[in-house]
């Protein structure tokens, strides 16, 4: 049964008995893993308040090969980030990069997908209140980048036009864009919306904010594509506050 100690985020808890609880964590070295971190909803416990989604540092527990479930032994806070929590954009996008990671990380150690997870988490912590939408779509897009799920926003995917002269519209379930001629109907982007969509989608969020039909629209990508379905709770809750 070997010890490990490995740079990890919590992504989720939910709590396992009156005193302990389960975490799900990204750590550096081995991936997703869940960790049982027992005695942690005790008052007294050192790990009380510290195991929070978002935090992280340093996890020691008990890796048993072919088991779900560890033991945490320690958990050394570096960053806690509890201040996502008190701002409902920054919280909802926080959690949906914890979401994406917790459904599509691959099981084995992934530096990149971290990196982009405790980047975007820090973007969003640190964004002025005006760029928030912004930071938080490109935070989103980075991970959905870094996951493998990254859409072709090059020209036109049927006829080749590179829709700098006029715009196009971002056919969802293809991933790809296609011109007016291509893909008749409604919802058409400006060529000036869709330089800031292939911005947004390289994980730059500098420039001018993105609006509420591109942040749309790019949740509406992740949920067909990243999320395959599945209803990604935080994703919906950031659609419902574009749409208002
Ligand atoms: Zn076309």
């Amino acid at each position: 049964m070997p010890i490990v100690t490995t740079r990890s985020v919590v992504l989720q808890t939910y709590p396992y008995s009156d005193t302990s609880k389960i975490l799900r964590l990204l750590t550096l070295d081995h991936g997703p893993q869940s960790v049982m971190a027992r005695g942690a909803l005790r008052p007294r416990s050192r790990l009380s308040g510290v195991l929070e989604p978002f935090a992280e540092g340093s996890a020691t527990f008990y890796l048993k090969p072919d088991r779900d479930l560890h033991t945490l032994s320690d958990f050394d806070l570096e960053r806690e980030r509890q201040a996502l929590g008190r701002d409902l954009r920054r919280f909802s996008a926080a959690s949906v990069l914890c979401e994406l990671v917790l459904r599509l990380a691959p099981a084995e150690r992934d530096e990149a997908l971290f990196s982009a997870l405790t980047y975007g988490l820090d973007a969003l912590l640190a964004a002025q209140p005006e760029v928030v939408r912004g930071t938080a779509a490109a935070a989103i897009w980075t991970v959905v980048d870094v996951l493998g799920f990254a859409p072709d926003l090059g020209g036109c995917s049927r006829c080749g036009d590179p829709l700098e002269s006029r715009g196009g519209r971002l056919d969802v379930r293809e991933g790809t864009l296609a011109c007016e001629r291509c893909l008749p109907g409604g919802g058409s982007l400006s060529p000036a919306e869709i330089s800031v969509l292939r911005r947004l989608a390289s994980g730059v969020p500098e420039g001018p904010s993105p609006s509420s039909q591109q942040v749309r629209l790019l949740i509406e990508f992740v949920r067909h594509h990243a999320a395959e379905g599945i209803r990604l709770r935080s994703l919906e809750f950031l659609l419902s506050e574009e749409a208002g």
